[in-house]
């Protein structure tokens, strides 16, 4: 089995007295910094003007232009969106960063595909949480944790893997569990898994079920509260005690339905699928075909994410989470 890391097995001492800085304050941005610092971290935080700077700035931040928090940093966390962090790489972090300081990420993505070349004078490493950063943050808060994946690219210093262990448990993964990977076994797992499962699989199974339901007249809000709504419950019990435990709490129907139903929905047919996609991962395809989408301005991602927008279970569901007081959006 994969070694796995505690709080208790993980020494802070390479961090201490360190400065941090994290570079871009959205989804990951905002948790790493503000779950550091109660860590008692000493973080500087980088940006461009506009809305993330004065929103890091009401935290209480001491917020630099990258550059000048590059200058400061005796760790460096990139937490632009990948699309975006060549560029800034190039004309802000690259000729900043101090010798023997650390260069971070929290995905593997642009060093994995060549799109950033770090520097011989630096250690590199990942560290990348398994969840969405609003929840890094709100489950810290709760003395929790999200899980992450360290790895390390370049060891100059010698300290590299101290530190991006140091890193994990300060943002609160190592109450969780911490693991090591490579920046590329990090690359295409995290790729495939938010393609085909996480998120690719799973609006598509929902949206499937949806119109499967209204296609055969049934009311749009049944098929909402059955497809999308429950699925949190359901995912719930697997996220405390896995597929069994999900399978205990069900009715004996449910889970007959399950056995004989699931995977003629999910057969061998799909599982190829999911080998077909992986492929494309593994030999740059996605990543060639994403980087050109960037740089035409993305013209289909735009026009899919427009035409997502407009299915019919967007405004049912708006309308229902709007009745559920309880139904909170994380998201500020
Ligand atoms: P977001 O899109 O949420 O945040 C982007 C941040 O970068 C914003 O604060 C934005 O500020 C800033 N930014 C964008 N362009 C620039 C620029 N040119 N100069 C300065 N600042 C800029 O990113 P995510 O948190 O989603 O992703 C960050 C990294 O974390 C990625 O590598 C991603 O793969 C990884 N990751 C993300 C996860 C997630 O939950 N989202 C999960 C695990 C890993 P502004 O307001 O000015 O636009
Ligand atoms: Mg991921
Ligand atoms: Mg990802």
């Amino acid at each position: 089995m994969a070694k796995v890391y505690y709080d208790k097995d993980i020494n802070t001492e390479s961090l201490q007295g360190k400065t941090v800085a994290i570079i871009g304050y959205g989804s990951q941005g905002h948790a790493h910094a503000q779950n550091l610092r109660d860590s008692g971290q000493n973080v500087i935080v980088g940006l461009r003007q506009g809305k993330s700077f004065d929103r890091a700035k009401e935290d209480g931040f001491d917020v630099r232009s990258v550059a000048e928090a590059v200058k400061e940093a005796d760790v460096t966390m990139v937490l632009l969106p990948d699309e975006g962090q060549p560029a800034v790489y190039e004309n802000e972090i690259r000729d900043n960063l101090k010798a023997n300081s650390a260069l971070a990420f929290a995905h593997g993505f642009n060093v994995h595909f060549n799109q950033i070349v770090p520097p011989e004078n630096v250690d590199v490493f990942l560290v990348a949480p398994k969840g969405p950063g609003h929840l890094v943050r709100r489950t810290y808060q709760e003395e929790a944790g999200v899980p992450a994946l360290y790895g390390v690219f370049q060891d100059v210093t010698g300290a590299a893997t101290d530190v991006a262990k140091a890193y994990a448990r300060g943002i609160g993964a190592a109450r969780a569990g911490v693991l090591e990977t490579s920046f590329q076994e990090e690359t295409e797992t995290d790729l495939f898994g938010e393609q085909a499962v996480l998120c690719g699989g799973l609006t598509s199974l929902v949206k499937a079920g949806f119109e499967t339901l209204t296609d055969a007249g049934y009311q749009p809000e049944v098929a909402y509260f059955e497809c999308l709504h429950e699925l949190k419950l359901i995912v719930d019990l697997m996220y405390e005690g896995g597929l069994e435990n999900m399978r205990y709490s069900i009715s004996d129907t449910a889970q007959w339905g399950d056995f004989v139903s699931g995977p003629r929905v999910i057969n061998d047919e799909t599982k190829a699928r999911m080998s077909e996609v992986l492929k494309e991962i593994q030999n740059g395809e996605f990543a060639k075909g994403w980087i050109l989408e960037n740089k035409a301005g993305r013209p289909q991602y735009n026009a899919i994410n427009n035409s997502e927008y407009k299915h019919p279970i967007t405004a049912v569901g708006q309308e229902l989470r709007e009745l559920m007081p309880f139904v909170q959006n994380p998201i500020r």
